[in-house]
């Protein structure tokens, strides 16, 4: 028996959109998983689906063999069980940072809510924060106290909603890591939608890609970068590189060495910038593809020159055009 088994959810909005397309998945406890996926192909829907918030046209999902029950089906919608935590953190404004993360716990016993929340004040390093008001803190710190609060339950699956795209990169990093390092020590399962594969890639070892409602590609994220098969799901990692005359072959920036030798594709450098590791290219290549990205560990190209580049033959990926 799986933990969380989702079985051919199909969710309709407005009796036409299909927003989700028989989708099925199975989770193991304590893995963590991102949703990938253009705007608009389901992700939001689906967690939605799984906490038990939404109403599906067709499917169910189970958590250790019990069904989620949707709002038509339970007095109270959703589970302590399973935790959601959108997009737009859903802090009270005019609450501060301890009444927040202890608001779930009203019901619970007044010495086991105080515990609990000193339990996640020192796991989330806010114990100096705790008499702050939201708008006092920093966006990353937000979404601490939002993730905190999802978590005073104890649940068993954290749903995670975009949670970081409203933070910069670098405040972003640190925050993931010390995520990490706390959905570890805790053991807990978390689905994580995103579409930036970074969060993906720091967060979670299980990838699952939807596109238009369907579940494209679903394993480990290391197997679906090393092989993604269709250029839709390659596209998440990074820019693709289209080999001329060959429709259906690409490279990645990084696969593409400087030749010295003639007779190798040659390409005009139309823009040169400054990366910390790399100068990243954009070369204009004969034929119709459009320009490639190439990185260059020798800065040794101005704009306007033209270079010579090559590649190993089993750095080509071969994907079709979805
Ligand atoms: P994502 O999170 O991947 O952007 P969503 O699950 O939010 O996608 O939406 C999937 C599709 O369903 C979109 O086309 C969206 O416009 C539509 N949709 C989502 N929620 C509703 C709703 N409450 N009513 C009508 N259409 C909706
Ligand atoms: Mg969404």
């Amino acid at each position: 028996m799986s933990y969380l088994k989702i079985e051919g959810l199909t969710k309709t909005y407005n009796g036409e959109l299909k927003a989700l397309d028989a989708l099925s998945l199975d989770i193991a406890k304590a893995e963590r998983w991102s949703i990938i996926g253009a705007s608009g192909s389901g992700k939001s829907t689906l967690l939605k689906l799984i906490a038990g918030m939404e109403v599906q046209d067709d499917g169910v999902v189970y958590l250790e063999g019990e069904k989620i029950l949707n709002p038509e089906q339970k007095l109270v919608a959703g589970y302590d069980e399973l935790q959601l935590v959108k997009q737009d953190n859903g802090l009270f404004p005019l609450s501060t940072v301890a009444e927040n993360i202890s608001r779930p716990l009203l019901q619970y016993d007044k010495d086991y809510a105080a515990e609990r929340l000193e339990t996640l004040l020192q796991v989330f390093g806010l114990a100096d924060k705790r008499d702050n008001y939201p708008r006092q803190l920093s966006g990353g710190q937000q979404q601490k106290v939002a993730i905190a609060r999802a978590l005073s339950l104890e649940p068993e699956v954290l749903l995670l909603d975009e949670p970081f795209s409203s933070l910069d990169s670098l405040q972003k990093r640190g925050l993931l890591d010390e995520l990490n390092l706390i959905f570890k020590s805790l053991e807990i399962t978390v689905i994580m939608v995103t579409h930036d594969i970074q969060d993906a890639l720091l967060l979670t070892e299980n990838l699952c890609v939807l596109s238009e409602g369907k579940l494209l590609r679903q394993g480990k994220v290391k197997d679906i970068y090393k092989n993604p098969e269709t250029a839709y799901v390659a596209g998440f990692f990074g820019p693709l590189n289209q080999i001329p005359g060959k429709p259906n072959q690409y490279l990645r920036p990084s696969s593409i060495v400087n030749s010295t030798e003639k007779g190798k594709l040659k390409g005009k450098v139309l823009l040169n910038r400054y990366f910390p590791e790399f100068d990243l290219l954009t070369v204009k290549v004969p034929g119709k593809s459009l320009p490639w990205q190439i990185t260059r560990l020798e800065r040794d190209v101005s704009e306007g020159a033209s270079i010579y580049m090559s590649w190993e033959e089993d750095k080509i990926l071969l994907l079709e055009d979805i």
